[in-house]
This record gives C-alpha cells, sequence and structure tokens, in this order.
C-alpha cells in the first residue's frame, strides 16, 4: 500500500466525461489498496474565462479579489469529482485549500505556501476516503483567499506530497510527459524517460509551462518522487529524477524550452558612468517588475546602451518608468519591442561538452535567424530572436542537437 498524491490539470478535468474518466481512474489505485490524495485544477478555460469578467469591470482589479474570484474554479471541480467518486461507491471529501490549512504568504494571485497541516487529511484517509483537495489556493493568516500564480496546482500537489511523506506524486495532464519539447510545437519531440531535477528546474523557469517552477523547487528541497503522466492514455510519463548517478548517464542536451510573453527595452545614450545600469534598472525593479535577461553595450564615444527584457504584460509599465527618467538619465531614447520571444537549450551535459554554443548559433544562422540577445549558465544558453521566428527556431534546434525520436512514426503524442 501506497500514499500517492494526483494531481490532474484544466484539461484532464475539462468536461463531466473526463471528470468521470479520471474517477475510474482514482478506483483502480484504491482498488489496489492505495491511499489516495487527489488535487485538481478548474476546468480547462474557467480561470482564464474568470479573468476576462473580471478585466470587463476594471483594468486592475485588486489582487485579495482577483484571488476570490479565481480560487472558485477549483471548488467546482473537487465538488464534481467527489460526487464521481461516490456514485462509484468509493468514499471521497473534497477539501478547499483553507479547509486543509494550507497556510501561505499574503501575495495576492503569486502567493507562496508556507505550511501545510497534514492532521485532517491523515485522518480522512483513515476513514477510507479519497481526499480531494482544489489546487493553487491556500489561506493566509488572517484568513484571506490567496492563489499561487497560474498553474499554481502542480505546487499544491507537491507540497502536499512533502507535508504527506507520500510516495509519490504524479502530475496527471494533457501529454505523456516531458518531452525534448513542447510537443504541440515540434512532432519529432521525444518523451523522456527521466530528467534530472536540475534540467526540470531550468526548463520549467524558461518557459516550458508542463510543470509551474515553484513545483519543481519543492520537490527538490523535500525530495519528492515527481512523475508526470498523461490522463488520456497508460503509460510510465517522465520521472524527475533527484539520482544523481543518472546525470552522467544523460545526453548532452535534455532539451529546449521558449517563452513567447516576453518584450525588450532598450536605453540608448547614457552615459558610461559607474552606477547607470543601477539607475536604469533600479526603478523598474522596484516597481515589482521582474528583469529578465540584461545586456550592456559600450560604445566608442563613451555612451552606453542597456536593453533589458521583462514579461509583455509589465512592458508598458516598464517604458513609462524609464520615460519619466529618460531626462535625468541623459539618455537620447528609450524603445520598446513586443515582438520577440526567448528560446533556451537546456542540458547539464553542457558542462563538459564544448562547442555546443558554436553549435547552436551555426543552427539559427543557417535559417537566416538574427540573434538580439544572448545569455548563458552553466546548463543554459539562452537566445532571444523576433517572435515570428519562434517555431523555425526551436524546430532548428531540436534538429541540429538530434533531440527528436528516431522513429517519429511510432512517437505519437
Ligand atoms: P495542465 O492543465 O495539465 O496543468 P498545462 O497546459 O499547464 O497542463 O501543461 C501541459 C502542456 O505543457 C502540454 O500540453 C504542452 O503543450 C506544454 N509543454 C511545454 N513544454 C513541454 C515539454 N517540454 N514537455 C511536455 N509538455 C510541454
Ligand atoms: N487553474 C489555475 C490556472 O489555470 C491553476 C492550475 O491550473 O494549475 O492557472
Ligand atoms: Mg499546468
Amino acid at each position: 500500500m501506497a500514499l500517492i498524491v494526483q494531481k490532474y490539470g484544466g484539461t484532464s478535468v475539462g468536461s463531466i466525461d473526463r471528470i468521470e474518466a479520471v474517477a475510474e481512474k482514482i478506483a483502480g489505485f484504491r482498488d489496489r489498496g492505495d491511499e489516495v490524495v487527489v488535487v485538481v485544477s478548474a476546468m480547462s478555460g474557467e480561470t482564464n474565462r474568470l479573468t476576462a469578467l473580471a478585466m470587463e469591470v476594471m483594468d486592475a482589479p485588486t489582487p485579495r479579489e482577483m484571488d476570490v474570484l479565481l480560487s472558485t474554479g477549483e471548488q467546482v471541480t473537487i465538488a464534481l469529482l467527489c460526487m464521481a467518486l461516490e456514485k462509484r461507491g468509493y468514499g471521497a471529501r473534497s477539501f478547499t485549500g483553507g479547509q486543509v490549512r494550507i497556510l501561505t504568504d499574503s501575495a495576492h494571485t503569486r502567493a507562496r505556501i508556507r505550511e501545510i497541516d497534514g492532521t485532517r487529511i491523515h485522518a480522512q484517509l483513515e476513514q477510507g476516503d479519497v481526499v480531494v483537495v482544489a489546487g493553487f489556493q491556500g489561506i493566509d493568516d488572517w484568513g484571506n483567499i490567496t492563489t499561487l500564480g497560474r498553474g499554481g496546482s502542480d505546487t499544491s500537489a507537491v507540497a502536499l506530497a512533502a507535508a504527506l511523506e507520500a510516495d509519490e506524486c504524479q502530475i496527471y495532464t494533457d501529454v505523456k510527459g516531458v518531452y525534448t519539447t513542447d510537443p504541440r510545437v515540434v512532432d519529432s519531440a521525444r518523451l523522456l524517460a527521466t530528467i534530472t531535477f536540475e534540467e526540470m528546474l531550468e526548463l520549467a523557469s524558461l518557459g516550458a509551462k508542463v510543470l509551474q517552477i515553484r513545483a519543481v523547487e519543492f520537490a527538490g528541497k523535500y525530495r519528492v518522487p515527481l512523475r508526470v503522466l498523461s490522463s488520456f492514455e497508460e503509460g510510465e510519463g517522465t520521472l524527475i529524477s533527484l539520482e544523481e548517478e543518472l546525470v552522467m548517464e544523460e545526453a548532452t542536451i535534455a532539451g529546449i524550452a521558449f517563452e513567447r510573453d516576453e518584450a525588450k527595452l532598450t536605453v540608448s545614450g547614457v552615459p558610461d558612468v559607474p552606477g547607470i545600469a543601477y539607475k536604469v534598472i533600479g526603478p523598474v525593479s522596484e516597481a515589482g517588475i521582474e528583469v529578465d535577461v540584461i545586456v550592456q553595450n559600450a560604445a566608442a564615444d563613451g555612451s552606453n546602451d542597456i536593453t533589458f527584457t521583462v514579461k509583455r504584460r509589465d512592458s508598458e509599465q516598464a517604458r513609462e518608468i524609464l520615460e519619466k527618467l529618460s531626462a535625468s538619465l541623459k539618455a537620447r531614447d528609450v524603445s520598446l519591442d513586443k515582438k520577440i520571444c526567448k528560446v533556451s537549450l537546456v542540458g547539464v551535459g553542457m558542462r563538459s561538452h564544448a562547442g555546443i554554443a558554436a553549435r547552436m548559433f551555426k543552427a539559427l544562422a543557417d535559417e537566416n535567424i538574427n540573434i538580439d540577445i544572448i545569455t548563458t549558465s552553466e546548463i543554459k544558453i539562452s537566445v532571444v530572436v523576433g517572435e515570428k521566428y519562434l517555431e523555425l527556431a526551436v524546430r532548428a534546434l531540436h534538429s541540429a542537437f538530434e533531440l527528436g525520436d528516431p522513429q517519429p512514426a511510432i512517437s505519437g503524442n
């Protein structure tokens, strides 16, 4: 008998038929004698629908009210899933994040889990019930409902698995596991049987939305065995491996991630003096805007261009901040380009292999793709390119690094 935490994403509970199918799957685990805690997302499209309703009322709703609104999506699916289980003769109890005391900080819309009290869940499991918990939500010290950021149900599941010391956390989604890149962009993307925790962390942080980055962080910190699999088809999925030995056997490149919703700002002609980067970036960060890639180019005439990227939704606000500062910075110009994207190659094997960057740049050059910005770390290389090149760049790199399935005919996804 094992204690398993399972999470079903939006598409997996996107209709009553899908909820019934999930109930069947859970019933199978119960029949084998496993204890099951289930975390569900809202039905697919629901969180977007609720967000759009809020936007009809006002452009910038208060984050507290957004959380009250968005958390309702998951309350619908926990109840429907429990009904589907009860109909089949299985004991089941639904709980909101607040009811099982998923305690978070008060950073509405992007709260972090601080603590989970497993007592109530353990008691319910002892009675032989399936425990169904609303993903994506928690409660702060003052009893306010909080949410964990888009894709946050993954994090709810991993955090619950850590708190309950579960034997495994299974993330059920609409693809068979973690692939070398998004299988919706590259047909020949290959399903990975295992991926190192470090690589998964990097892929998630660079845009692969198959797992929310905080879920991967939790799994690493609390050593939660984590697997991504399909709720639609049988299969072993992908194990996020915490074992060091596996690293040695890994291929040079694990995969390619991309981020569509970035924008690039350039402040040009500022003086090349100490502190200038701070004067440009500081006020943007202080406004709570996350700055991603930064480059600085000094020209022969002693002037400087500073370019950086932010999330597209924050880019107008960043431009306004810089325009207001423009005179005091002695800047020649402030420009914003929203038609960019970031493509990243990730692999722990890069550490021991030279020439990866050159091979990457050649593959992009062969397709006539101009690179705006390059950044590297020990296990990744990212390039910022024009948005229209995204698919082409991902496919070119996928084939240049031979990441595809050797027999795509049977890869299916
Ligand atoms: P869920 O609703 O189940 O949480 P998500 O849409 O959040 O599902 O995440 C699954 C999606 O992630 C897939 O449908 C796929 O398009 C996308 N994806 C991006 N990169 C990858 C990757 N490397 N491997 C698998 N899926 C990926
Ligand atoms: N429903 C939330 C979202 O769409 C949380 C999740 O699905 O993980 O982002
Ligand atoms: Mg998701």
